[in-house]
Order: structure tokens, then C-alpha cells, then sequence
């Protein structure tokens, strides 16, 4: 079991664990039965100052460690996170409320930003040509982008936060960190790790707060401060981007989506099935990539919706850390209100409940999975993240319909595509608006892939070759004659 008391021990600043100067707290809440897991302390202005300082202090030392030491240096947080694997899942799944499998997923891929990007270390190039003139010669060296302010939301705990955290050490970087306050102690579960495998004093500091407004804009005027990379709602992401923009701070955004599910006639169902129940309840639904609206070809419709009913009915409810839980409780009762309220307004305007569709009575913040068939598309859920374990289906005529369906959103992030004629697969992946398309695959994240959103999903990409480590550095150009 994870040592709760160790990873709730104090704000990590300057390679020590130290209590707020404010003297406050966070609770912690495990969503399973509402009760209070942990206390976290509320950090203040002034430890956020003191978490810039250090940040500042270690980072001529740490953009001089020779690439290949940062890498080992990486690779050691990899093979650590690898170990305490078991216990890291638990952690998360106690505080998250997601299932053990799901947590385990997770901390799979968050280690595995550790040894992208220990690999990525030692191959940051630079650039050398000869003007087209022919005047003088071009000289490109990247460099450590300087002090970078990361904030976290509460659905991966661990991933988005290495996903970040690891190409930032990478390009020689130093960070604060500050997670989501309902799931801070994986946060500092992590810091352990990077002081034991060898990250220097200062070069990441973690700090929680109830503030984070005030604290973003203290931490943002520090003039030593160059980036802000943020993962989470589309509306606290605009907000923020308007604050960077007081001091043209670079950012880095993974903001919200709304991804379709598209199925044509000709599509493999079982395939189109096992790909909807993995883009759809992962994290119970709780993802960015999550399958928020499906629509199914009127040949392949009642079929689909008849599959997808049997398998979502099937499913597990329970406490995440339950083995036998395929799916656990929402994040808050907030979350499973914000879901009742958009199923009521799917049932009101004419959508038919296959399954689910009513918050239980108990303790612990569940909803229940559910399907809903021939879903307007006016219903708010068309439109809103549903963060959920709630399939709307639809369905559609012709592959113009379904793209335009799928384009229909301001939000760009994921998307899917089932169907066997590849032709078609690649036309409509390359006519839907989204940052990335899953073509008959359930499941689209990957350390070694660009992530990222176009429209209002987001700016930039995490992960990916080279992508995800020039966030964080800056191409200094040099002219040159010889
Ligand atoms: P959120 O409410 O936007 O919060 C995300 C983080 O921002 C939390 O750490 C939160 O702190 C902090 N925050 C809130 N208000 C702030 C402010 N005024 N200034 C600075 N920081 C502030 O999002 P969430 O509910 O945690 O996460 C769910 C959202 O994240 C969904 O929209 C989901 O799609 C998105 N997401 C996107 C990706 C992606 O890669 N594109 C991945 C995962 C999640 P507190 O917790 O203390 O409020």
C-alpha cells in the first residue's frame, strides 16, 4: 500500500518537504466513499516565490549537466517509476477513484515520458547552412526555454504531469509544478522519486494551493519565468492565456475535447465495439480523449447500439481499488451532477435510455455507465464534455453528414474512425477537424506520438518525436562569416 502520510508530508521546494506559511490545508477526498483520504498544505504567495528561487538558483547548474547525465539521470526516474509501479497505481486510484487497471495504464505511460525523453536528451540538434545569398552562414542552437510554471488537472495525475515534467529536464528546463487539488499526492509521490533518482535540488518543485489564479499571476510577472504549459479545461486554459499574454510568456495548452466516434457500415463490429468501450471508459469516461459522441451509419446502427448496450451493461461499478471494478467513481458529486444534469436534458429532448441513466443513491460519487439512443443533436451533450461514462449515439446517412457532424464542435482534440475501406479511413481522417485521429483504434495516446488539439483544444503538442522536448527550448539563431 502507498504510504499516504509520506506523500502528503508538505509542499516539496528546493529538495525539502515543508508545510505552507500559511498554516492551511487541502483535504483530499476518496471519490469511492467521500471521505477525507490526506491533508495537503495550501500553499501561499511567498512558497510560491520560494519554489521560483529555487527554480532560478539550480538552473545554470542543471542546463550545464551534459545531456547524456540528464538522460541517466531520466532513465533512473523510468526504471524507479517501473519498480514502485503497484504502489503508484494504488495512490492514484485511491485519490482519482479510477479503476486499478485503468491507474496502472497510467502509470505505465507516465513513466514512459521518463525514457522518451532520456532517449530525446542526448539527441537535441542544432542547424548549420549557408544563407541563400551566400553571404554568410546560419548557425541554430536550441536552448533551455528557462523556468517553466506546469499546471495539472486531476483526470491522469501522474501522466500529465511527466508529460511535461520529463522533456522539460530533457531540454534542460527547470519547473514548478502545480497538480489539481483533488489528486495532489501522486504529485508529490513523483517528486520522491526524481530526489531518488538523482534530480538536483530545486530543478522541480511541487506546490498545491486553493489559489491558483492569484499564484499563476505571481509566478507569471517573475521576469525568470519563461513558460507556462497547462493541461485542463478549455476555460481556465483561456484565462490563463490571457494572463501569459501580460508577459508574452510562451504556453504550451491541452485543453478540452469533444471527440467523435464515426462508424460506417462497412466497419469490422466487433473491432468498432472493443474501440468504443476503450474510448469511451477508460478513466470511466473521465478523459480528454474520451468518446464524447458517437455516430453510427444507418446500416450498422442497431446493431452497434444493441453491442455497445450489452457491454456497457456488463461493466463493473465500484471503488477503483476493488479489483473486480472495470469502472469507478466520478472525480466530485459536482461531476455527477454536471452528467445527471446533461442526461435529463438528452431524455427531455427525445433521446431513449438503452442503459443507466440515473444517479444511485449510497456514498461515493458513481454513475452509473449508460447508453442513449437517437440523441438530438441540439441535446447540451452534443456540444459539452461530458467527462462521464455516457455513450450518446446518433445516426448518420453518408460520409459528408458524418464529417460535418464530427466537425461540429469548437473543440479539436481526438477522433475516430471505423471502417475497412482504407481510402475512405484516410479521407475522413484527413477532413475531420482534430489534432489526432484513432482509424480503427480505440485508443490514440502514445509517448512517441505527437498529442495535442487544433481550434479550442489547445496550442502546441506533448510526446512525439522531437515535438514534445522544442516546447521547451528556444531556437537561438547565430550569422555568421567565414
Ligand atoms: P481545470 O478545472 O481547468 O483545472 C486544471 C488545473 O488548473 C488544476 O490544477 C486547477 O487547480 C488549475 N486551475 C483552476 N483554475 C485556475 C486558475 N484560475 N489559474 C490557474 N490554475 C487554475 O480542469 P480539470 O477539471 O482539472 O480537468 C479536466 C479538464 O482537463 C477537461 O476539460 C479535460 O478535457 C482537460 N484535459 C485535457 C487534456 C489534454 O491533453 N488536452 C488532458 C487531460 C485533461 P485546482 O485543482 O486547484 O482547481
Amino acid at each position: 500500500m502507498p504510504d499516504i502520510d509520506a506523500a502528503a508530508r508538505g509542499l516539496y521546494i528546493d529538495g525539502s518537504w515543508r508545510p505552507s506559511q500559511s498554516g492551511r490545508q487541502i483535504d483530499v477526498v476518496d471519490p469511492s466513499t467521500g471521505v477525507v483520504l490526506a491533508a495537503v498544505p495550501d500553499a501561499t504567495i511567498d512558497d510560491a516565490q520560494a519554489c521560483i528561487d529555487a527554480a532560478a538558483a539550480s538552473a545554470p547548474a542543471w542546463r550545464a549537466t551534459p545531456p547524456r547525465k540528464r538522460s541517466e539521470v531520466l532513465r533512473r526516474c523510468f526504471e524507479l517509476m517501473v519498480e514502485r509501479s503497484e504502489m503508484l497505481a494504488t495512490l492514484i486510484s485511491m485519490e482519482n477513484g479510477k479503476a486499478l487497471r485503468d491507474a496502472r495504464g497510467e502509470v505505465a505511460y507516465a513513466a514512459e515520458f521518463f525514457r522518451w525523453n532520456a532517449e530525446e536528451a542526448v539527441r537535441i540538434t542544432g542547424e548549420f547552412g549557408i544563407a541563400p545569398s551566400g553571404t554568410n552562414r546560419i548557425i541554430v542552437d536550441y536552448q533551455p526555454i528557462g523556468i517553466c510554471l506546469m499546471i495539472t488537472p486531476w483526470n491522469f495525475p501522474a501522466a500529465m504531469a511527466t508529460r511535461k515534467i520529463a522533456p522539460a529536464l530533457a531540454a534542460g528546463c527547470t519547473v514548478i509544478l502545480k497538480p489539481a487539488s483533488e489528486t495532489p499526492l501522486t504529485a508529490y509521490a513523483l517528486a520522491a522519486i526524481y530526489e531518488e533518482a538523482g534530480v538536483p535540488k530545486g530543478v522541480v518543485n511541487v506546490l498545491t494551493t486553493t489559489n491558483p489564479g492569484s499564484m499563476t499571476a505571481h509566478v507569471l510577472a517573475d521576469p525568470r519565468v519563461r513558460k507556462l504549459s497547462f493541461t485542463g479545461s478549455t476555460g481556465v486554459g483561456k484565462q490563463l492565456l490571457a494572463e501569459a499574454a501580460k508577459h508574452v510568456i510562451s504556453c504550451s495548452m491541452e485543453l478540452g475535447g469533444n471527440a467523435p466516434f464515426v462508424v460506417f457500415d462497412d466497419a469490422d463490429l466487433d473491432a468498432a465495439l472493443n474501440g468504443a468501450m476503450i474510448a469511451k471508459m477508460r478513466n470511466a469516461g473521465e478523459a480528454c480523449t474520451a468518446a464524447n459522441r458517437f455516430y453510427v451509419q444507418s446500416g450498422i446502427y442497431e446493431a452497434f447500439a444493441e453491442g455497445l448496450t450489452r457491454r456497457m451493461a456488463a461493466l463493473n461499478v465500484g471503488p477503483g481499488i476493488n479489483a473486480e471494478t472495470d469502472c469507478g467513481p466520478m472525480i466530485t458529486r459536482k461531476a455527477v451532477e454536471k452528467i445527471s444534469r446533461l442526461v435529463d436534458d438528452s431524455k427531455a429532448k427525445g433521446a431513449r435510455v438503452l442503459c443507466g441513466g440515473e444517479t444511485p443513491s449510497g456514498s461515493g460519487f458513481f454513475y452509473p455507465p449508460t447508453v442513449l439512443a437517437d440523441v438530438p443533436v441540439n441535446s447540451e451533450m452534443m456540444s459539452e464534455e461530458i467527462f462521464g461514462p455516457v455513450a450518446p449515439l446518433y445516426r448518420f446517412q453518408d460520409e459528408e453528414e458524418a464529417v460535418a457532424r464530427a466537425n461540429d464542435t469548437e473543440y479539436g482534440l481526438a477522433a475516430y474512425v471505423y471502417t475497412r475501406d482504407l481510402a475512405r479511413g484516410l479521407r475522413v481522417s484527413s477532413a475531420i477537424e482534430a489534432g489526432m485521429i484513432a482509424l480503427n483504434r480505440g485508443l490514440v495516446s502514445d509517448p512517441a506520438a505527437p498529442f495535442g488539439g487544433v481550434k479550442q483544444s489547445g496550442l502546441g503538442r506533448e510526446g512525439g518525436q522531437h515535438h514534445g522536448i522544442a516546447e521547451f527550448m528556444e531556437a537561438k539563431y547565430i550569422a555568421t562569416s567565414f
